[in-house]
């Protein structure tokens, strides 16, 4: 078994270090909560980003250590109280926050241009968005007021739905046994090996939703109501305006985007016919074997030899890239295997401030296993990027947060493929491109959805049918014909907590702007560019301080243009072409 180590963050909880950093902190948010702002911008400015970064350079590492500790073993009570304690601790930071961008707004655009100090031309782009988004703030009262209705209103729908969802079990026969599932292992059985399965699996997941429906369609409608409301009130001219304005994108990339997907359906409508039809299906695919393996690879990979694989293409990338990973492996930044109380999937954190970063993984030896530690791999290769960057400026938005983990990825599949054989290429190319069938036509289609839901609330609640019937309207706008009509699954909004989190509104388009942002690098790689790898880190570097536009127009790429986005899809297209291929 391999753990992580977290000594190096914190030897424990009781340990001198944890307690002291904790009670260092709560001073240094007294200070920043008494801090009084006056007329020299340079100087008060100063003097705020250097007490606000000493807050954070400590409230990050406790409070990621918290969490860390809690996610591979969720039955630790202590884990679980200083994350109470730490997350009221950083709620405590919303008041001085609003104070100070409220005080920036005050300031004209020519005073924040001309600053003169190396710190705060380093924040610039901090400061100039605080002071452009100060327009769609409300009075300190309503700011106020709008957080604690949200803890006892939206947030509280969106816990309902995680219990809900979490707690919803059905019988189900698997080798003979009866046994008790939960939703998500109901929904895991989609890949297994068994049509039949896969088929009962969808039915009963299906009927399941029967007890639930009803509670989980009266948290959507409360949680988009308020979404409606609030977005309304803060200026916005809908929440969609809202979430790509937090994402640092504009509308006109969103279209151009978005309009290229919608071109490029019938390729992935293509291939989910081919898939049918390998499948032994006679109108398109039914939901239920969208994620069936069409072969039997066997290709099982020990930690060690993952590990190999990915160092070595890493490294035919870069020097520093395989350096990144290695001090990973080194350092034991990674988990590695499950175990119990550990929780699902995959994830990578940066431990901000400490210049470290630690990966979870689930490895289990499937060739998965290995993309997905590449894939996490690369958010480490982000942060790696990030470490001298100042703590106010440690976040990236969503669209830009999948680039360096795709590109990985990608790195690998790629090389995957060329070394295997034909069952084996067929298998991983298929896995490839069901993954970026979720990612650009699913998206899609929840993409639509949500947007039908925003509209429609507006107007009143969604009953359950209505609900039901966007989904499926959605569903058959992006698959088509790719998709048996009659097979569809018209639940997928009860059991995406996505649509359920009111301060992350469409949480679906930077999926496929991260899928397609990172391919259009790669191809860019691909060409033999020349200084690739320099200016790709300098774009990693710029995530934190650009708006997305502007980030790509270093790397020379306008995601204003529709080009750019049929180009990237175009090698999702040159995959399903040789998948068609390889299956004749
Ligand atoms: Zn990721």
């Amino acid at each position: 078994m391999t753990y992580w180590d977290l000594t190096s963050i914190y030897p424990s909880f009781e340990s001198d270090a944890f307690q002291d950093d904790l009670a260092t902190l709560k001073t240094l948010i007294e200070e920043l909560d008494a801090l009084s702002l006056g007329d020299d911008f340079e100087k008060n400015a100063t003097t705020y980003i250097e007490k606000a970064s000493a807050v954070l350079k400590l409230i990050y590492p406790l409070s990621i250590y918290a969490h860390l500790t809690f996610s591979v073993d969720s039955s630790n009570q202590t884990a679980i109280k200083y994350i109470d304690t730490l997350g009221m601790l950083q709620a405590q930071l919303a008041a001085p926050a609003v104070k100070f961008q409220k005080w920036v707004a005050q300031f004209d655009d020519n005073t924040i241009d001309a600053v003169t100090s190396d710190l705060l031309i380093d924040h610039k782009f901090f400061l100039q968005e605080l002071k452009q988004n100060a327009a769609y703030l409300l009075s300190n009262q309503e700011e106020v007021l709008l957080s604690k209705l949200r803890q006892v209103g939206a947030n509280a729908w969106s816990d309902l739905m995680s219990k809900l969802t979490g707690n919803l079990q059905a019988e189900f026969e698997l080798n003979g046994k009866t046994e008790t599932l939960t939703l998500t292992m109901l929904r895991n059985l989609a890949s297994n090996k068994d049509a039949a399965v896969r088929k009962r699996a969808y039915q009963t997941e299906l009927a399941a939703y029967s007890k639930i429906e009803e509670s989980i369609a009266a948290a959507l409608n409360g949680i988009k109501g308020d979404v409606n409301i609030t977005s309304e009130m803060r200026g916005f001219d809908s929440p969609l305006t809202e979430s790509v304005h937090n994402s640092r994108l504009d509308l006109a990339t969103l279209d151009a985007m978005i309009g290229a997907m919608q071109d490029k359906l019938p390729v992935f409508r293509k291939y989910l016919k081919r898939k049918a039809k390998l499948l032994g299906h006679k109108n398109g695919l039914p939901f239920y074997d969208l994620f069936a393996p069409i072969n039997e690879s066997d290709m099982t990979y020990s930690y060690d030899e993952a590990k190999q694989f990915v160092l070595e293409n890493f490294a035919s990338f870069s020097e520093e890239l395989k350096n990144s990973a290695q001090k990973a492996f080194d350092d034991n930044w990674v988990d590695v295997e499950p175990r119990k109380g550990k929780r699902g999937g995959a994830f990578c954190a940066p431990i901000i401030g400490r210049q470290q970063s630690r990966v979870m993984l689930n490895f289990t030896g499937s060739f998965d296993g290995v993309t997905t530690m590449a894939h996490e791999l690369g958010h480490a290769y982000h942060n790696w990027q990030l470490f001298d960057e100042h703590m106010l400026l440690a976040a990236y938005p969503m669209p830009l947060a999948e680039t360096a983990s795709i590109f990985c990825e990608t790195i690998v599949t790629n090389a995957a493929i060329k070394n295997a054989n034909k069952d084996e290429a067929t298998y991983i190319l298929e896995k490839s491109i069901m993954n970026s069938t979720q990612v650009i036509v699913d998206i899609l289609s929840r993409f639509i959805f949500e947007k039908t839901v925003f509209d429609s609330r507006q107007q009143g609640p969604l009953s359950v049918d209505m609900l039901k019937q966007a989904m499926l309207d959605a569903q058959m706008q992006t698959y088509g014909d790719g998709l048996d009509k009659d097979v569809l699954h018209p639940y997928m909004w009860a059991c995406k907590s996505h649509y359920y989190s009111a301060e992350n509104n469409y949480y679906n388009y930077p999926y496929a702007f991260g899928l397609l942002f990172a391919l259009g690098l790669y191809a860019e790689y691909q060409k033999g560019r020349p200084n690739f790898v320099a200016d790709y880190n300098q774009l990693l570097k710029n995530t934190t301080r650009m708006n997305v536009k502007d980030v790509a127009a270093g790397m020379g790429i306008d995601v204003t243009k529709k080009d750019f986005w049929l180009a990237s899809l175009g090698i999702v297209e040159q995959q399903i072409e040789q998948f068609i291929e390889l299956t004749n």
